[in-house]
């Protein structure tokens, strides 16, 4: 798959709702309130779940991502908002699912 994009230099196409997950879930890490494992497998689990709920932001160019229009700035903040209400969900399904 990684091989097939490259091929067609796609490198500069990129999910944006990562980013903003990661922006959340950063800010959580830092918050000493917020007990739960901040191990790399739980928290890439947290990411997942949250990514798989919420709609993608594509972007196809770096300019794009940094400096965005009216109309793809009104869906990042869309976006960010259905972040925040589904990163607590995925966060107790991680804290339950968890062994270790
Ligand atoms: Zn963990």
């Amino acid at each position: 798959m990684r091989g097939l994009k490259k091929l067609y230099e796609a490198e500069d196409l990129e999910n944006v709702a990562e980013d903003l997950v990661f922006e959340q879930i950063d800010a959580l890490v830092n918050d000493g309130n917020t007990k739960f494992c901040r191990c790399k497998v739980c928290l890439q689990d947290m990411a997942a779940i949250v990514l798989n709920r919420v709609p993608a932001l594509y972007s196809c160019s770096i300019l794009e991502k940094n400096s965005p229009g009216d109309d793809f700035s009104a869906r990042i903040e869309e976006v960010r908002k259905r972040i925040s209400e589904e990163l607590p969900v995925a966060m107790d399904m991680v804290r339950r699912n968890n062994n270790h």
